[in-house]
């Protein structure tokens, strides 16, 4: 094992291999990745797979207008099909409430150049023809939004990364720093001590609180279950990601056919807790019969739990601290992070090349928490 790194990356998720993918591709050397279990075990290859360009703040817009831009070259770029398919998001309003945050989303989604359409129920029927309209008042769509699998992207972005040199350690744990004077000197891990000479990166997602305070960090994160299921596979027969804003349930097919989705439980409290429970299925198979009557014929094959990494504002934190120089955090993604690591990788990769992102990080920085007015964004779904 390399005893000495520039750049060492702890998390073996979406935001540690796409951040030691567009280091490598900017010429940085000495890039070292520690992940303690296998590429993906975190919450990377346990989501439900969706990228959209429907948000609702400016910010996040543009922000994944740029990320899903990234998605659509990467195939060709790491040579690695990510099975990147854009069959759009179809969001679902069944409240006056609902209605015109969609409505305010269309105006400034087409300000910004991003084709959302708003739909009626009917509409909405001719994309999702098992759509059951009842009670729906309204719909947006946009065609560019989709579902790609989760894994293909982390193992896409290591295999390229390796192939431009960086060096990737599975089933290695970070577990302490060597700080002085401000600065992490070293890192211990269970296989020995790796000296950095440069930087060390938190990417390790829910778990990047707990590693943060090893360095003295306090960071405002909160780890948080989230639930998931697959079904068996069928034709393809639900092809945007369908979200219903009344209870944030999504669900779409995977590339090979499963229906595959999940649910926040309004009652789920912060927690390390990985288990599956009967209570998800009961939330979830109530809501997706609701939208898609003909569901309740389908067998459910497998059901799964990740942590979502939250952050106040529900916004990740990327970027340098105060409290030591070298260590830069990119965690806190909430239920986002697929989606929106892939830009998010590169303008970090791009600080540490070259001091200074392409696009300024400052609104994600650590400090907006103790400092400033949060911007929250005001639909948070998977
Ligand atoms: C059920 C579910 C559905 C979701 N759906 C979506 C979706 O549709 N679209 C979307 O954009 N996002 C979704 N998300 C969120 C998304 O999965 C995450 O935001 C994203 O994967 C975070 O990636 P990451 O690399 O930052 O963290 P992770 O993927 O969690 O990776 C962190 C890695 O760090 C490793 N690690 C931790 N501590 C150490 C240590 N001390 N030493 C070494 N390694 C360590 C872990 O083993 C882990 O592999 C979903 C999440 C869940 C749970």
């Amino acid at each position: 094992m390399e005893r000495e790194a520039n750049v060492l990356i702890i998390g073996g998720g979406v935001s540690g291999t796409g951040l030691a993918y567009n280091l490598a591709k900017l010429g940085v050397e000495g890039i070292v990745l520690l992940e303690r279990n296998y590429l993906g075990s975190g919450a990377s290859g346990r989501c439900g797979g969706g990228a959209r360009q429907q948000w609702t703040t400016e910010e996040n817009v543009k922000f994944m207008k740029k990320s899903i831009e990234i998605l659509e070259r990467l195939p060709q770029e790491l040579k690695f099909n990510i099975l990147f398919r854009q069959s759009g998001y179809l969001f679902l309003a069944r409240d006056e409430e609902q209605l015109n945050l969609l409505k305010e989303n269309v105006r400034l989604h087409r300000k910004l150049g991003v084709e959302t359409r708003f739909l009626d129920a009917e509409e909405a029927r001719e994309i999702v023809p098992v759509l059951n309209t009842e009670g729906i008042l309204g719909a947006t769509y946009n065609p560019k939004d989709g579902v790609l699998f989760p894994f293909a992207l982390v193992w896409g972005y290591a295999k390229a990364a390796k192939r431009l040199g960086a060096k990737i350690y599975l089933h290695t744990e970070a577990r302490g720093f060597k700080i002085e004077n401000g600065r992490i000197k070293s890192v211990f891990t269970d296989k020995g001590e790796i000296k950095v000479k440069e930087w060390v990166v938190n990417a390790a997602g829910a778990y990047s609180k707990e590693l943060a305070r090893k360095a003295g960090v306090e960071l405002p994160n909160k780890p948080y279950r989230h639930e998931i299921m697959v079904t068996e596979p069928l034709k393809l027969f639900i092809k945007p990601m369908v979200v219903d804003l009344s209870n944030g349930l999504y669900m779409t097919q995977t590339s090979r056919g499963e229906v595959i989705g999940g649910i926040g439980d309004p009652e789920e409290e912060s927690s390390y807790n990985l288990e599956s429970g009967h209570k998800f299925l009961y939330l979830f198979s109530r809501a997706a019969i609701r939208v898609i009557p003909i569901l309740k014929e389908i067998r459910l094959m497998r059901q799964w739990a990740g942590l979502y990494d939250t952050t106040p504002d529900k916004n990740p934190i990327l970027g340098p601290v105060d409290e030591v120089e070298n260590f830069l955090q990119i965690n806190g993604y909430s239920g986002h992070g697929l989606m929106m690591a892939p830009y998010a990788t590169q303008l970090l990769a791009e600080l540490i090349a070259y001091g200074k992102p392409s696009e300024s990080i400052e609104r994600f920085s650590i400090r907006r928490f103790r400092e400033g007015e949060i911007k929250a964004e005001k639909a948070v779904i998977g």
